[in-house]
Order: C-alpha cells, then structure tokens, then sequence
C-alpha cells in the first residue's frame, strides 16, 4: 500500500488525488490535509461568487472526496499540528498542493497605509475567507485604483462596481455585499504599467466589464499601437485588445455612474497619504523595443481612499522545505523536492494559468511520482490520527464537510447558491451536532 499526504485541497491538491486513485487503484491510500475545516481551496475562496460556473467543478472533487481509498483531513495546520518532516516519516509521499495565498507587495513608499490591500484578502473577505472576514475595506471613497492588468484585478473592479441585484443569487458573503451595497465608489482605475497588448486579461473576464448595470468601462483610445498591428498579436490576446477598442470607440456610458477606468501605460511610484491613502502617484511609462516598461519622467497624482494591489502571489514558506524568495515558490525539480516531497500546482510553477492547468500539472507530478520506488514502510493515516489526537487536534472529515455544506445552502439568501460559514466557533457549532 502506498501512503500518500496531500497538503492543501485546492484545485491541484484534488487533481493530484484523482490522478493518483487512477494510476495506482486499490493499492493507494490517500489524506488531502487542509488548514480549513472546508475543501476546494481557491474554487471556494479565490474565484469570483459572480462565477458559478467555474465552481461547479468542485462536483468532479466531491467524487475524490468520498472515494473510499481518500480521506479529508480538516482544520490541520502543518506547521503548527503536524511538521511536514513528521508527515514524511508517516507516508511515502508528502504532496504540497498549498497555492500561492501570499499577496505580493509593491514595495514602494506608502504601500503599508491603512487603506492598501492587496487582492488576495480582499477577494478573500468577499469569498468569505475566515482570515479575512474582519478586513472593512474604506469603502466610503469616491474613487479606487486596482494595481494589475490581470484577470484578477478584473475580478476586484467588478464586484466593486456591481449591484447588489447583480451579486445576490452569487456566494458572495453577506459581510461584503452590505457595505457594498453602501459603497461611495464611483472611480474605479486599473493600472497597468504597460499596454493593451502586454494585458494578462481573458475575453470573458474583459467583456464582462462592458455589460454592467451601473457601470461603464472607459480607455483612452492614445493608448493602442496602430490597428494594423493587432493582427500580429495570438488570438486570444487580438480578442481581448478588440473589446478594449471597441470600449475606447464608444466612451464610457455616461447613463451609469460608476466608471472602470482602464489605465495603462501607468506603474505607482508612491502611495500617498498620513493616516490613511489619500492618492497614489504614478509614473507614465512607455516601452521600449522590447517590449520593457520605460519611464517617461511624467508623474501624476490620482486621489484615491484605497488601492487594491493585484500584481500576483507568492507561496508561503514552510519550515524545513527550500525556498526560492526570488519567484516566491517552493524550490522543486519538476515537482520534487526531496525524496517523497513533492509539490505541485501554484506551490511549484507560481500563479499562472486556469483552474484546469492544475489537472495537468497534477496527473504529470503523480506520472513522476508512481514511477518513483516509494521508501521504506510507512503508517499512513492511523499514525496521523494517533499524533493528532495526543496534541488534542480534531480535524474534519468530509462528512463534517458535507454538514457545513448542508447548513451553508439551507442559510442562504433566496437565489444564491449558499451563504458561507466563516466564523470559527460557527464551523464548530455545525460539526459538532454529528449524529
Ligand atoms: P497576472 O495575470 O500574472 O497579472 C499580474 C499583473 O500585475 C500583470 O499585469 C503585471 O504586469 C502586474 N504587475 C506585477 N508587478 C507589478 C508592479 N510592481 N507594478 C505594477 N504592476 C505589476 O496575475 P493575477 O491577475 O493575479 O492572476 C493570477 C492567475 O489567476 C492568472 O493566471 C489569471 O489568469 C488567473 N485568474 C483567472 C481568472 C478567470 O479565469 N476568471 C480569474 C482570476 C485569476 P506585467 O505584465 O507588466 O508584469
């Protein structure tokens, strides 16, 4: 029997499960390990509540998750219950499937006023993450900038900008969509530090921006190379810079009164305030032939009361496993760490592709892994629970899982798929009530 512990039960923690039930049947035995009493990692917590389709994935994990051969192992912290050297000593392989939940800084001067956050706990608190529930962003500003020309400082401007109409029959948390639906924003600024064509958006997610209720987009139509050069660009890429001019063209809707200013051509230099940000300053840049930001040596200061910083993630370090600071990720070779620690997903490549390049990443690291000779015996999940137990740490199953689940859909408003439970004790309340 092969003894496998997955730490992290996102998108790639799964994927690497599903693809190791496949390749090495009943002669596997699997634990996906989760600091949350709740599986699904980003799915739950980091894609848009405005995107149920994307979530409906969690179903082809759900069937992983009650797999016989597959245990859910809630609401345990490795580092602080479990050592990830004890967790090698207990199953032939460690599988670090933990993401990239760190936000990365600006580091610039001002970045750590009140009123700076970087997107990761601000899609957090509207996901209904428990870390990030008494986040209170200042909502009470007339105008926003969102650092990032990634599909995630999409996803910002776009709650920021909806209705609460247009966001109700969402997850979004009720501790996010009523100081929403209180929101003073009407001034919402992309940044991005180079062009359209150097934008990181998908179409979906671009499109989205121009069918808002209240809200308009708005691009200066300076900032396109001529059209003729559009056609040099891949497809993808050529779709996304046709809506963007096809929003410069028509102007922004001037019947809606929140705007979605796409800036580009503008990297922060400071941010700008005493006790809270008042605005930031930004530096106009250009490109040089390779494709490079250069700066022109023109500033201008845009007053804004927050500014969400979505320019990417980094891993969280762990203790006992390398770590490359430069990229922000776990050192690996292809996904190996050392002998029988492996990683995989956003924790090995970085924060980069969708939900399914982790399906990909998963069943090539499980390829490498099966054909690797597991070392010595190893316990597997009796030995985890008896370790457990004597430091008094009580994790969740996925029966416990499937309770909150229950209870999420059975509170939520009228329309909306669930409400999340994000307060701790509230977790507890509804796990203990197992019959
Ligand atoms: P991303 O796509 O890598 O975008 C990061 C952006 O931050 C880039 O525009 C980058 O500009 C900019 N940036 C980095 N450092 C900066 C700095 N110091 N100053 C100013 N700008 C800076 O990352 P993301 O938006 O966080 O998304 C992460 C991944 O999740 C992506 O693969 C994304 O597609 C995916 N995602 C998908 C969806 C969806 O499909 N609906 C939703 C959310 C996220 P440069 O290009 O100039 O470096």
């Amino acid at each position: 029997m092969r003894h496998i512990a997955i730490v992290g039960s996102g998108p790639a923690g799964f994927y690497t499960a599903e693809a190791a039930l496949k390749a090495l049947g009943d002669a596997v035995r699997i634990d996906i390990i989760d600091q949350l009493p709740t599986p699904y990692g980003l799915i739950r917590a980091g894609v848009a509540p405005d995107h149920q389709s994307i979530k409906a994935v969690a179903r082809r994990y759900e069937a992983v998750g009650t797999d016989r051969r597959v245990r859910f192992v809630g609401g345990v912290e490795v580092g602080r219950d479990v050592g990830i050297a004890e967790l090698c000593s207990l199953y032939h392989d460690v599988v670090l499937a933990t993401g990239a939940p760190q936000d990365r800084t600006l580091g610039i001067e001002g970045d750590d006023l009140p009123g700076v956050i970087g997107s990761s706990a601000f899609v957090g608190w509207y996901n209904g993450h428990p870390s990030c529930r008494d986040l209170a962003p200042p909502l009470d500003c007339r105008a926003v900038a969102i650092v990032g020309n990634g599909n995630v400082a999409i996803d910002c401007a776009r709650i920021l900008a909806k209705t609460v109409a247009e966001l109700r029959e969402s997850d979004i948390v009720n501790h996010a969509l009523d100081p929403l639906g209180r929101s003073a924003v009407e001034k919402i600024h992309i940044l991005g530090r180079r062009g359209p064509y150097q934008a990181s958006f998908t179409l979906k997610e671009v499109g989205e921006l121009g069918e808002l209720l209240r809200a308009t987009p708005a691009v200066r139509p300076q900032d396109f190379p001529p059209e003729e050069a559009d056609s040099g660009l891949e497809t993808g890429q050529r779709r996304v810079v046709a809506t963007l001019r096809r929003f410069a063209a028509a102007g922004p809707d001037p019947e809606k009164p929140v705007t979605i200013a796409l800036d580009f051509f503008r990297r922060p230099v400071r941010v700008l305030g005493t006790d809270r940000v008042t605005a930031i300053e930004l530096a106009v840049t250009a490109l040089d032939d390779r494709g490079q930001v250069v700066d022109t040596g023109e500033r201008l200061v845009l007053p804004v009361g927050m500014v969400i910083t979505a320019i990417g993630y980094r891993t969280n370090a762990m203790p006992d496993v390398p770590f490359d600071e430069a990229s922000g990720r776990l050192r690996n070779d292809g996904g190996c760490i050392a002998p029988g620690l492996w990683c995989v997903g956003w924790a090995r490549r970085g924060p980069t592709g969708t939900i399914g390049t982790n399906r990909t990443d998963g069943y090539a690291l499980v390829e490498r892994l099966v054909a690797t000779a597991a070392n010595g015996d190893r316990p597997g999940a009796s030995a985890l629970d008896r370790l457990l137990h004597a430091r008094s740490v009580q994790p969740a199953c996925f029966e416990d899982w499937k309770r909150i689940d229950a209870a999420e859909v059975a509170r939520a408003r009228p329309g909306a798929p669930r409400e999340k439970i994000v307060a701790p004790d509230e977790f507890r309340r509804v796990v203990v009530q197992k019959g």
